[in-house]
């Protein structure tokens, strides 16, 4: 008789008091619907300033396939969820999962049948989500354009949510870098993988944790760690700008030649032409400057999370 599946769920929370119970609810109720798996639950608390990790600690002491995995302060999402994956290496699969119940616990036997069935990424893939006004408008544009930006293809409507596989894992927990951008990674990896698609609900209570200059940090991260796109960009912007230049250095060497009056006057001509290469140029330097951040934070080699306290662990 082979021996069931260990299977662990990972979940950051950061201030997420208010929905840990209902978490801890509907994971054990799916448990005990499940039981030909052997399941965990690896909580990585962020650095919350409520209740999140002595509540995740009384649900350890309850029941023995809870964990809990403390960070020293918040380090933010990403970090968080490769801290929780580092604990996982002995698993046989790992789902990834907010703990916002935004991502519908009861989808993952779904994934775990995929997985089943010889794929080693599961994407949960959302047919809609619930998040309104500008938050909502970001993700859309996010998802529309930043496909088509990056040189690498991330499934659309896809986060977060999903599971990994023994070796998937094995090659996430491998990879050094320190700006991590987890569906760009997942993506990079490779491997076969299947999709199930579920509706995206709104957070079940608390307030979102990351803001929106957050997001659109996140979202920066995933365009400038996938793609070389804004150097050329660039380059594009150079060529043209000197092109034009050059023309016009032609066009008026040419009048002079045959002897056309040149107008002495063109002041607002070379104002408006000095402000904008000058602009251009600055903008060149910002996103140089972006670049050389992030290879200054990658040969730093600082680690990306600091573990402060691991209870459940053996
Ligand atoms: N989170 C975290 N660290 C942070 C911010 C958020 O671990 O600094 C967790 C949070 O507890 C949740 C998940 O990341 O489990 C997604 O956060 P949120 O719901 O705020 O983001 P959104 O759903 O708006 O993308
Ligand atoms: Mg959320």
């Amino acid at each position: 008789m082979s021996r069931p599946p260990h299977i662990a769920i990972v979940t950051p929370a950061f201030n997420e008091a208010a929905v840990l119970p209902q978490l801890f609810a509907r994971l054990t109720a799916l448990f005990d619907a499940h039981p030909g798996v052997a399941w965990s639950v690896v909580l990585i608390d962020d650095g919350s300033r409520d209740a999140t990790a002595a509540l995740i600690e009384t649900q350890c002491a309850q029941d023995p396939r809870f964990h809990l995995v403390a960070l020293s302060r918040n380090f933010g999402f990403q970090n968080a969820l490769a801290a929780g994956l580092a604990q996982c290496a002995d698993m046989d699969a790992v789902v990834t999962m907010d703990a916002d119940l935004q991502d519908p616990p009861e989808l993952i036997p779904d994934m775990v049948a995929a997985w089943r069935d010889g794929a080693e990424i599961v994407l949960a893939v959302r047919r809609s989500r619930q998040e309104s006004g500008l938050r909502r408008v970001g993700f859309e544009l996010f998802h529309r354009w930043f496909g088509s930006l990056i040189d690498l293809s991330i499934e659309r409507n896809t986060g977060t949510f999903g599971l990994l596989g023994r070796n998937a894992l094995a090659a996430f927990n491998q990879l050094p870098e320190v700006h991590r951008f987890f569906p760009g990674l997942r993506s990079w990896v490779g491997f076969s993988r299947a999709e199930v698609y579920y509706d995206r609900k709104e957070r079940a209570a608390g307030q979102p944790g990351q803001s929106l200059p957050q997001l659109i940090r996140y979202a920066l991260d995933g365009l400038f760690s996938f793609s070389h796109l804004p150097l050329r960009l660039l380059t594009y912007a150079g060529v043209f700008i000197a092109g034009v230049g050059f023309s016009i250095g032609v066009f008026f060497i040419v009048r002079r030649l045959l002897g056309i009056e040149v107008a002495q006057t063109g002041f607002t001509t070379l104002v408006t032409l000095l402000l904008f290469i000058g602009g251009v140029q600055l903008v060149g330097i910002g996103v140089l400057g972006e670049y050389l951040g992030r290879i200054y934070d990658e040969v730093k080699r600082r680690p990306n999370y600091i573990v402060k306290r691991r209870v459940g662990f053996d």
